[in-house]
């Protein structure tokens, strides 16, 4: 059988435009093509292989588990799944985990958590959720709505109700919207899919206290801030602001498909017996490789590795900048990166990533205004000087025509 880019057309639902290049082996992080071509893997699979590609420690937790016990349903609980949910509420403010298996999955559960938490303490009247301009939660129809782009959630019949937006870093208009009738408010402690947008600090704290004031959850949507991506092991650790309910996914099982929502002791119990559930969720063999890539990830040296990765990163593309002028500002935090193009070069990110593409590098786009870099966690010093100096040749292509 011929596999490749053509069969795509032939076999796939058209939701997707992926690439030509079909990649088959990854190792750290570099990538192979089915031709051999070698890439730099500074897209992370969407900062999902916090890791890198086909890192020991996943491997290893992998196989061993593999040869133990893939699958028991929640019938059962299994050893992977409390050891992960003791590990990670040891390292956070939260007393309890429920497990998923994607970002939206997890925030689905937060979503209709937070509703049943107002509606058991306060009634039905409280069922109004804020969410923010440009957020994204993915794609479930709840959590897409509560997205800030409506054109993801236009188009499939009536949406749930009683969802409002607001602008990012907009602490005036949250004042005017939210209300006693408030159940929650959610949103990404640095918005990713819509720029890589940080909160103020002002901000942060604004929504917080806006929360407090009016009994509403803070929901902190982590799926891609999370498990060190921003050099904490959670971002809101580095803000000094702590939600009420924290979804993370993405890179906590370093490219197996995991997910979870986390909170206290006083808000899981609103989710009794048989209110909500998964048939994976929690299955061992995710957890076992989630389990890796925690201990992994949640150690002083991968921490402060990705704060001096971030400044190197920093560095090298102001340097590319001083000499082509296409960004206007290099923003985020860690290695959740993005290089805003100038007003010559508006709306143009694609064309840089398909450069880039041309030039062995793997990039990621943030809109189509910024380029976005979301690489591994321990990606080597040498992988970034050879990536940026790529991302060099890809820059001057585009200047140059
Ligand atoms: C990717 C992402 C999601 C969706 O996660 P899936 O695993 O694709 O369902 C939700 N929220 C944020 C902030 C994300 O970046």
């Amino acid at each position: 059988m011929q596999v490749n880019r053509e069969l795509f057309d032939h076999v796939m639902v058209p939701n997707y435009n992926p690439s030509e290049v079909i990649p088959v082996k990854g190792k750290g992080s570099r990538v192979w093509d089915q031709k051999g071509d070698e890439y730099i893997d500074f897209a992370g699979g969407i900062a999902v292989n916090c890791l890198g590609h086909s890192h020991p420690n996943l491997v290893n937790a992998l196989k061993e588990q593999g040869e133990k016990i893939w699958h028991l349903s929640n019938v059962m609980t299994n050893e992977p799944a409390l050891r992960l949910a003791k590990k990670i509420t040891d390292a956070t403010f939260a007393d309890k985990v429920y497990f998923a298996n994607s970002g939206a999955e997890a925030n689905e559960a937060a979503l209709k958590l937070a509703r049943r938490f107002a509606l058991d303490n306060y009634g039905e009247h409280k069922s109004k959720i804020i969410a923010f301009n440009k957020g994204f939660h993915g794609r479930t129809f709840f959590t897409v709505t509560v997205g800030g782009q409506a054109a993801y959630s236009d188009g499939f019949g009536p949406k749930p109700a009683d969802i409002v937006h607001c602008d990012y870093n907009d602490l005036e208009t949250l004042k005017s919207l939210i209300d006693d009738n408030t159940c929650a408010v959610m949103m990404e402690p640095l918005q990713g899919e819509g720029g890589i947008i940080s909160p103020t600090q002002e901000f942060a704290e604004g929504v917080r206290a806006l929360c407090d004031q009016h009994n509403a959850l803070l929901i902190f949507d982590e799926v891609q801030t999370g498990v060190g991506r921003t050099g904490h092991l959670y971002a809101y650790q580095g803000l000094n602001v702590t939600p009420d309910i924290l979804t993370t996914a993405k890179a906590l099982g370093g490219g197996f498909p995991i997910g979870a929502m986390i909170t206290t002791t006083d808000i899981a119990k609103h989710l009794k017996i048989g209110t909500h559930g998964s048939t994976y969720g929690g299955n061992p063999l995710a957890c076992a490789v989630a389990e890796a890539a925690f201990n992994t990830v949640n150690t002083e040296s991968v921490l402060t590795g990705v704060q001096q990765k971030e400044a190197m990163f920093r560095e090298l593309l102001e340097a590319i900048n001083t000499k082509y002028n296409v960004f206007s500002e290099i923003r985020g935090k860690g290695l959740l990166l993005g290089a805003v193009l100038n007003e010559q070069f508006e709306g143009r990110a694609r064309d840089f990533l398909v450069a880039s593409m041309k030039h062995g590098l793997m990039t990621l786009v943030a809109g189509t205004n910024v380029v976005r870099f979301t690489p591994s966690l321990v990606i080597e010093e040498d992988d970034i000087k050879a990536g940026l100096a790529r991302f060099e040749l890809a820059v001057a292509d585009v200047v140059n025509g």
